[in-house]
């Protein structure tokens, strides 16, 4: 009989592991990739969404369309969770695997930032990046403000992205000047592994008048006075509030008994969870690397590379390395890149790459080359 691997969630981690068991072994694995959506997303398209650059049906790419020896996609909620029988209970069904594989990302807490649901917007999901399209061209002068209200957050330079994409957006409308921006960050720095980054970027938002404000954490929104009140008991009025909302692991996760702290405590070289044959991939695990799809993705592989192995009595893979490259959108048509490793040394390292056009085209790569390989086109 063939060995059946239950992966949970078809995102960056979950779509590579899917991709990896099926590309090595056919169909003598049975993979079953359970998720509740109809489409993956790109997380950087929500940025493109936000700033009207292109439509939500034009970014979903939707998982009907993957036809992949040995697997089968199942669209449902997952509702509970057995890691020591490696069950899970579904609104569609009950599954069972030899291997069970977590990779349910990171949801996102509205109520940990009392007021940010009723006076402010986030711009993490695609239906947050929708409305912010829809509200974006109505805001014409005062006070926009980028604030985080949690670390750690999907994609550590993103929000800096939003700060000096909304400057680009602004001057292109022609309000640029009736408007101040403010980006509000609990970090000491913008891309804390590589100190380059930070300094580029921390230049970028001068050169363009952006307030950068770091270690400074957005607490609660008033809605009624329209002032983002700040865990240091500071503040600052807002007529617009584009939010990165405080992250948790799915509560299914937590209610499986599966989270010490926050995350999933794993293995970091192996990514296996305390039970056996149970592995945690991607943002909801506690790996100490950030939580963005490259590092989804490079953990899906050593699982891969770990069942491979058992399942065909092969030697054992290496041990994850926690490396992997982000870009990083300036505006003005280029794109920067860091390249961090986390794991290799005593303390995170990183390697900065001037934006540039290049980049750009590397960076479109970089997706085109996913959605051939999950999506098959
Ligand atoms: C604005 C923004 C920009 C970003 N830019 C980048 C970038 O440039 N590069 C980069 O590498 N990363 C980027 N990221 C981060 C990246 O999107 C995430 O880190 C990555 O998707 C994590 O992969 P994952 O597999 O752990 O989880 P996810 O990709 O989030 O997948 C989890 C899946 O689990 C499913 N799921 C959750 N709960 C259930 C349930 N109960 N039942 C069934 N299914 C469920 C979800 O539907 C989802 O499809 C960005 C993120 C954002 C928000």
């Amino acid at each position: 009989m063939s060995t059946r691997v239950l992966i949970l969630g078809a995102g960056f981690g979950g779509l590579e592991l899917a991709s990896a068991l099926s590309e090595a072994l056919g169909e003598e694995v049975e993979v079953t990739l359970i998720d509740k959506g109809e489409a993956f997303v790109f997380g950087y398209s929500k940025l493109d969404v936000m700033f009207g650059r292109t439509s939500p049906e034009a970014v979903r790419l939707a998982y009907r369309d993957i036809a992949k020896p040995g697997v089968r996609i199942v669209r449902a909620t997952i509702t509970a969770i057995d890691p020591e029988n490696r069950r899970v209970s579904t609104d569609g069904g009950e599954y069972e695997g030899d291997a069970l594989v977590v990779a349910l990302g990171a949801d996102y807490d509205m109520d940990a930032t009392p007021g940010l649901a009723e006076g402010g917007n986030e711009f993490y999901s695609v239906a947050g990046a929708q409305r912010l399209a829809e509200l974006l061209p109505t805001f014409t002068r005062g006070r926009a403000i980028v604030g985080v209200c949690g670390a750690p957050f999907k994609c550590p330079p993103a929000p800096s992205e939003a700060a000096l994409l909304l400057h680009e957006y602004l001057i292109a409308r022609g309000v640029r000047a009736d408007c101040e921006i403010s980006f509000v960050l609990p970090l000491s720095s913008p891309v804390p592994p590589s100190p380059e980054t930070s300094a580029a970027l921390v230049q970028a938002f001068a050169e363009r008048d952006i307030e950068f404000l770091p270690n400074t954490r957005v607490a609660t929104l008033d809605p009624a006075r329209k002032v983002a009140v700040f865990d240091d008991g500071g503040g600052l009025a807002y007529d617009l509030f584009l939010g990165v909302p405080k992250h948790r692991a799915p509560d299914v996760v937590v209610a499986a008994g599966m989270v010490d702290d926050v995350y999933v405590p794993v293995n970091p070289r192996t990514l296996q969870t305390r039970y056996a044959g149970v592995y945690a991939v991607g943002d909801v695990a506690a790996v100490g690397v950030p939580k963005a799809g490259v590092f989804a993705e490079g953990a899906a592989r050593v699982v891969a590379q770990a069942l491979i192995a058992q399942i065909e009595r092969g030697e054992q893979p290496g041990e994850y390395d926690g490396r992997g490259s982000c870009y990083i959108e300036f505006g003005g048509g280029r794109v920067g890149r860091v390249d961090v490793d986390f794991l290799s040394g005593p303390k995170p390292t990183g390697t900065f790459h001037e934006p540039s056009e290049a980049l750009v085209a590397q960076k479109q790569q970089f997706g085109a080359s996913r959605r051939a390989r999950w999506f098959g086109d």
